[in-house]
């Protein structure tokens, strides 16, 4: 089972119907993971599947988003004044060098459509971000999968991958769903061996969680040049993936095209007003870090006493390896009947893993009892 399929020739073949551009109909859809399982509705399920903080969001957010209520009539601030100058206040970065979106998925969009056309080659490591293959073929491009090394980004791969058609690189760092990452030294190693034409896009989703030593979100690279972008999300750590806000900080040509590629009001005042709570509840993020490395350092553990390997994970999730695609989606199809939702991994070209988000002790615990059932059984 894989968590894409092609849409349906059918779609795409009535006689005399609008045809979409080259390239639409061969993106494959994106399937999200399921929010819905066991057999006792009474029970809440352990949704393990999407990289969600399982500690939900700021208290204050949610404060922020009910009074965002009494002007719903109104449009948004189209420029995201506010949430700017407060997510540069907090991270210490220029405002004006940011813009926001509707999710990070918006921008990464934006990216493709402003840099990348027919013919054109997006450059991803082989277990990159789905998101960064499917879209570039919704604009005709061809995506180039480098190949990794223990899962992880290899530069000198995706260096000997850029071609003279290579419009935009993608690295996610950490990475999605592998949970490895680069130093810093290495991001610049890659920077470096880049034309200055082709756009660098380091996501950083996950780097709020991540405590290792030489790890550094890429903002520095922005600031050194013309052809590095970080894009960041209020979608994990924040826990606002609901009201889809993301954020880029970007060199001046590339804030020059996203801001006439978007469309005036992306993100909505609700989102807005959210996204400038939470950035400020720095004691929620912290809590979340702390939580999180805690249960996953129990989930790693327990999971390789279970038997499976666990490649080492910096994120809120990691990968459990079984013998097999058929022991992993058994793995998958047992849990699911107990309530616990993880993914299957197959579109990743991983197909005997299923990544398993980090959830609240609790939840930890349901998965590790039902996966010690399933290896029994
Ligand atoms: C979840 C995720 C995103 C998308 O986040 P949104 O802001 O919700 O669109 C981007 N990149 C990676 C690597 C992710 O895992």
């Amino acid at each position: 089972m894989t968590t894409t399929t092609s849409r349906p020739d059918s779609a795409a073949a009535v006689a005399g119907a609008p045809i979409p551009r080259p390239g639409v109909l061969d993106a494959p859809l994106y399937v999200p993971g399921t929010h819905k399982a066991g057999d006792d509705p009474s029970v809440p399920p352990a949704i393990l599947s999407a990289n969600e903080n399982p500690l939900g969001c700021s208290a204050a957010a949610i404060e922020a988003y009910r009074a965002a209520g009494e002007t719903l009539h109104r449009y948004p601030d189209g420029g995201s004044i506010e949430l700017r100058h407060a997510i540069g206040e907090v991270h210490g970065l220029d405002p004006e060098r940011i813009v926001c979106g509707a999710g990070s998925d918006e921008l990464i969009t934006l990216l493709i459509r402003a840099y990348a056309g027919p013919g054109d080659e997006v450059l991803h490591s082989r277990h990159g971000f789905l998101m960064y293959s499917i879209t570039a073929r919704t604009v005709g491009a061809d995506p180039v999968a480098a190949p990794e090394t223990n899962l992880a980004t290899d530069v000198d791969q995706m260096l000997a991958h850029v071609s003279a058609r290579t419009k935009i690189v993608f690295v996610a760092n950490p990475n999605n769903p592998t949970g490895s990452w680069i130093p810093r030294a290495e991001l610049e190693r890659l920077r470096d061996g880049l034309p200055a034409h082709v756009l660098l896009v380091i996501d950083s989703a996950y780097a709020e969680y991540v405590e290792a030593d030489g790890y550094d979100d890429g903002r520095a690279l922005v600031d050194a040049g013309e052809n590095v972008v970080m894009t960041r999300t209020f979608s994990k750590i924040y826990g606002l993936a609901a009201l889809r806000l993301g954020w880029a900080y970007a060199p001046a040509g590339v804030l020059d095209a996203l801001g006439r590629l978007r469309s005036p009001f992306n993100v909505s005042s609700a989102a807005q007003a959210a996204g400038v709570a939470a950035v400020r509840d720095r004691a929620f993020i912290e809590r979340s870090v702390r939580e999180n490395a805690e249960q996953r350092l129990r989930l790693t553990q327990s999971l390789q006493q279970l038997g499976l390997e666990v490649p080492p994970s910096v994120c809120n999730f990691v990968l459990a390896g079984f013998a097999d695609e058929a022991a992993a989606s058994a793995a998958n199809r047992f849990l699911l009947g107990r309530g616990v939702i993880t993914r299957v991994m197959g579109a990743y070209g991983l197909p005997r893993y299923l990544r398993i988000t980090v959830g609240t002790g609790e939840e930890v615990t349901r998965c590790l009892d039902a996966l010690a059932d399933f290896l029994k059984s």
